[in-house]
């Protein structure tokens, strides 16, 4: 039997499949918008004006250019184009970021938000928003920016770049590390999280092999909608609260930080959650979690180094700094210095140490998919 817990779930439909982007003018009309403003990553410009055609008399407006970490003055153009061209919901058509400026609009006008998520963030499962002014990222949450709708179709997401891929199953992956350790981390986000996990690695390890897989393409946005389930309920911790540091502060990419940090953090916090850390150890195919993620993450090519993202060894001391000045909670009590020696990890992109006690780490990859600039990966 499980130990005694509390779990909170976050209502919405998924609509699930290839080919799913035809359906999203009949969502839509379900959840009753007659005036949507579309808002879409640019580089899926092709995929907006489907949409658009689709929503016919439904169709209101466009914002075509997004930006990470949604920069508050973006924000609020955003929120005055909805009110200009009589908006009464949402579509949002990309990643994290086109997603994130929806979300600001939803969370001063609650208008319904529908999500076609082109990469692997989560975003479009979670209650939470961001935005950033002055170098300061801010997070919170609000059931109003939960997307009512999430429509996944593998075909959109089989063009993104393989880089782009791997910096975001990253991100995935992040979550569903972190989701283990949180406070608010239960029996329910434990497998949701590990499923989340042993989906990625899957998709990702096949999309190496073919960018164009389209039964890869569906582990990973399955995946990437169970991590963002998984931090939808877990909430944060350490490791996305400094990964939203270094983004707000530094302007570094958020992907490629979480590659970047992860392991590192994992390799501190790991051993606190000796179930979970089993769990995803065999959903990985490891037998170090920290090891594993690092190797997995150089065997698909993602930077793992904040040096290689622009980050000074000077900056990364001064994060430490500040973050430890704002008082961490963390599952393992953590001092500045210890702070300190993690960034410094992540910053040179050192492959974390084996464990102490711990067996010897290996990593299993198929064949065809280790050996490609990857560290220590057992073939
Ligand atoms: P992103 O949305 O900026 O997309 C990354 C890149 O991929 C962009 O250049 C985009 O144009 C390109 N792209 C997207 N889809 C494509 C496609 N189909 N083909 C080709 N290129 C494509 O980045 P992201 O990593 O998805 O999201 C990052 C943002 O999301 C950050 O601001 C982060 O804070 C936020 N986020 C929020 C949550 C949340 O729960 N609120 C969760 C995760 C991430």
């Amino acid at each position: 039997m499980p130990e005694s817990f509390v779990h909170i779930g976050f209502p919405s439909r998924i609509v699930f499949g290839p080919g799913s982007l035809d359906r999203v003018a009949g969502e839509v009309e379900l959840l009753g918008i007659s005036r949507a403003l579309l808002i879409s990553t640019g580089s899926v410009r092709e995929s907006a004006d489907l949409i658009e055609l689709a929503l016919g008399d439904r169709f209101a407006g466009r914002i075509d250019e997004v930006r990470q970490h949604v920069p508050v003055d973006r924000a609020e153009a955003a929120r005055a184009k909805a009110a200009e061209v009589g908006a009464d919901g949402i579509v949002a058509l990309g990643g994290g970021s086109a997603i994130g400026l929806a979300k600001a609009i939803a969370l001063t006008t609650a208008l319904p938000i529908l999500a076609v998520p082109t990469t692997y963030a989560g975003s479009e499962m979670t209650p939470v928003w961001g935005q950033t002014a002055d170098g300061m990222k801010t997070t919170g949450t609000d059931l109003a920016v939960l997307p009512r709708t999430v429509v996944y179709d593998p075909v959109l997401s089989s063009r993104l770049p393989l880089a782009i891929t791997a910096a975001s199953v990253a991100n995935a992956l992040a979550h569903c590390v972190e989701a283990t350790w949180t406070p608010k981390a239960d029996p329910i986000t434990e497998v949701t999280a590990v499923e989340g996990a042993r989906a990625l690695r899957e998709g990702l390890l096949a999309v190496i092999e073919d960018r164009h897989d389209l039964d890869a393409r569906g582990n990973l946005l399955y995946g990437a909608g169970l991590a963002g389930s998984a931090l939808a309920s877990a909430g944060t911790g350490l490791h996305h609260k400094l990964c939203h540091l270094l983004g707000g502060a530094y302007g570094l990419p958020h992907a490629e930080t979480h590659a970047a940090v992860l392991p590192h953090v994992t390799r501190l916090n790991a051993s606190a959650v000796p179930r979970a850390k089993a769990r995803l150890e065999a959903a990985l195919e490891t037998t170090d979690l920290a090891v594993g993620l690092f190797d997995l993450f150089t065997t698909a090519g993602v930077p793992t180094s904040l040096k290689s993202l622009g980050l000074t060894e000077h900056q990364a001391k001064d994060a430490a700094h500040s973050f430890a000045a704002s008082g961490v909670e963390n599952v393992v009590p953590i001092d500045e210095q210890a702070l300190t020696d993690l960034l410094l990890s992540a910053w040179s992109g050192d492959r974390p140490r084996a464990a102490e006690h711990g067996p010897s780490s290996s990593t299993t990859y198929p064949p065809g998919a280790a050996g490609r600039g990857s560290q220590g990966v057992a073939r």
